[in-house]
């Protein structure tokens, strides 16, 4: 019997994230995974600051910028009738409008990119099986037994066609919207699958001389009549600049899956681009549900599952492959402070406490966004007939000289605008915020959230926020105040006057609690050039936050104690679930 500490059973990207992290840790992990290599499609891409962020703290953030389409290549979101047909409006979206790219850049020292799952995936499961873990590929996990010490799995090798048993202390489920894991400890689960049907075509085909000019990661074309039973959207999807595209195309749920030939995936793509002397060659098509699904909580004892494995929803927003890898940022740290005997079993209970509520955030906010296309389809008149002639009629009637026709422009562009709520929702991306027993709140500690929680970031130092991002610099060199926390350690940040709180710091590290402290300041560890940090803090010189290995505020105080070294125990003792130490 193979014998670890954590099974990872899953190597997408909440498996391959989770194994990177605990191998960075230090903690011995096997992974298995079902298929004999990681995503052969694109499928996730938007890669939001936050992930970047863990990316970062994983030392893989230049890497995955390699591979990545940059920034400034994503943020024309086009809506038209076809790529070379007529334009019917834009949306700057991904922080490239410039009010919300301040707010980016001011955010976080990384930046969204678009970086295809495929080319995530290998970047994730290298880091991983390089720094320690186990990997075993065309492995198929069947069932699992839980007892007070630990939970044994059998899996089966799909090569061999053998099974055997793994044993580990902890087993988390990653294995996707099709969870067995999920479904074997028996999550409670709210919402429906197959809420619609979508087809993915993947195809090759040089697009420049379309979309160059207006460059964007998405191209929402209406083509009315053109649609089994709907409006009749279809979005092409940039996989590569600009010659490798994934075209979506919805299909009615309640008929049969459409049966897909070469032929028919060519003629949608040519329809949708308009021009049908443009080369393409299909690579790839299938097809997929859309689901409004999420479970309640997260773990059943020693068995996690996270990912698409309890949050299943539609594309909108980019943020199901975010939302996993920051499950797994979540959980990782708990597991090895226990696991290295820093922390009691408790401090896991917290991992649901925490993630379930953002799971559920995501679920309904990614449907949401769906239902949010109907009042472009409204102002185009596409509602007002099922009729296609009326319908493209209706579209064309935007253009004319009449009180009606400037009524139906204003709302149109009301309602492209309105898109910012998937395209540019800022704040859903980083206000997340966690209420639990991993976060120690004191009087007078209250996350004040002043403009649109979904559209804004609002950075605080509140516990259960995320520390806000800061430049700071040391040795002529910029670091954020991300940089110099995290790296699977807790952080006291404080300033001048903060000796007492070094002091605490080096004591508990000494007894082996993974803590450092850090002064910011003129002649400290880091200096504030800009005074960002002092503006964002919210404490005073002498005071302290206390921040988690995954970057989240565990602790502030505001002023420096009377006890230094017994308060910054007792809240890490809070914290941990141990004893005073
Ligand atoms: C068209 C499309 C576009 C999308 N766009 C975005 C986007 O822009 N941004 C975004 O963030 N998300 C996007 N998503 C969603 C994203 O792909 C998923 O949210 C993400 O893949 C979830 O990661 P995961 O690791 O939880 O699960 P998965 O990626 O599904 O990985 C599951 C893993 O478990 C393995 N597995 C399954 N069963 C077993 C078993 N019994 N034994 C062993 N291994 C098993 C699989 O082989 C796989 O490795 C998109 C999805 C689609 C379909």
């Amino acid at each position: 019997m193979i014998e670890t500490d954590v099974l990872i059973v899953g190597s997408g990207p909440a498996g391959s994230s989770a194994a990177a992290l605990l191998s960075t840790y230090g903690v011995d992990n096997v992974l298995v995974t079902k298929y004999r290599w990681l995503a052969d499609t694109p499928r996730a891409h938007i890669t939001n600051q936050r992930t970047m962020e863990v990316l970062r703290d994983l030392g893989l953030e230049q890497e995955a910028m390699l591979y990545a389409t940059p920034n400034h290549l994503m943020g024309n979101n086009v809506f038209c009738t076809s790529l070379a047909g007529e334009e019917l409006g834009r949306m700057r979206s991904w922080g490239s409008d410039p009010f919300t790219q301040a707010r980016h850049r001011i955010a976080s020292p990384t930046t969204m990119v678009d970086l295809p799952q495929n080319f995530l995936e290998p970047i994730l499961f290298k880091a991983a099986c390089g720094r320690g873990t186990k990997a075993r590929l065309s492995t198929e996990y069947l069932s699992l037994m839980q007892d007070a010490d630990g939970v044994t799995a059998t899996v089966k090798d799909r090569v061999r066609g053998e099974t055997y048993d793994i044993r580990a202390k902890y087993l988390l489920g990653a294995d996707g919207g099709n969870s067995k894991v999920a479904a074997d400890i028996g999550l409670p689960m709210v919402g429906r699958m197959g809420v619609g049907g979508s087809i993915n075509i993947l195809f090759k085909a040089d697009l420049t001389r379309y979309v160059a000019h207006r460059p964007s990661v998405l191209y929402w074309v209406l083509q009315p009549g053109s649609n089994v039973g709907g409006i009749g959207m279809g979005v092409v999807r940039m996989v590569r600049t600009w010659d490798e595209w994934l075209l979506i195309w919805g299909y009615d749920i309640n008929q049969p899956a459409p049966e897909m030939t070469e032929a028919i995936c060519k003629d949608v793509a040519w329809n949708l681009i308009g021009d049908r002397s443009i080369p393409l060659e299909i690579t790839s098509w299938s097809t997929w549900t859309v689901n409004h699904m999420h479970a309640t909580s997260y773990q059943q004892g020693r068995v996690f599952c996270m990912g698409d494995a309890v949050h299943r929803h539609p594309p909108s927003n980019g943020l199901g492959s975010n939302t996993s890898i920051q499950d797994a940022y979540n959980l990782a740290w708990k597991l090895m402070m226990v696991i290295k005997g820093h922390a009691g079993q408790a401090l896991l209970d917290t991992y649901s406490v925490e993630r379930a509520p953002i799971g559920k955030q995501i679920v309904d906010r990614a449907n949401k966004s769906i239902g949010e296309f109907a009042p472009i389809f409204g102002a185009l008149g596409l509602l007002e007939s099922t009729d296609p002639d009326v319908m493209k009629a209706n579209m064309e009637a935007r253009k004319q000289d009449t009180p009606e026709s400037q009524e139906r422009r204003r709302k149109l562009r009301e309602a492209i605008a309105f898109k910012a709520y998937e395209f540019d929702a800022h704040g859903v991306e980083m206000n997340q915020f966690y209420v639990s027993d991993a976060v120690a709140v004191t009087e007078g500690d209250e996350r004040r959230l002043d403009a649109d929680a979904e559209l804004v970031s609002q950075p605080s130092s509140c516990p259960g926020a995320r520390l806000p991002h800061a430049w700071l610099e040391k040795d002529r060199q910029a670091r954020s105040t991300l940089d110099v926390v995290g790296h699977g350690q807790f952080t006291l940040l404080t300033g001048i006057g903060g000796a007492g709180w070094r002091a605490a710091a080096v004591d508990l590290a000494a007894a082996g609690f993974p803590i450092r402290c850090v002064s910011i300041g003129p002649s400290q560890d880091y200096e504030d050039p800009f005074g960002d940090w002092a503006r964002v803090r919210e404490i005073d010189d002498d005071g302290v936050v206390l921040v988690r290995p995954d970057q989240f505020v565990a602790w502030r105080q505001r002023v420096r104690a009377a006890d230094c070294a017994s308060a910054l125990r007792d809240v890490v003792a809070r914290i941990t679930g141990t004893k005073e130490r």
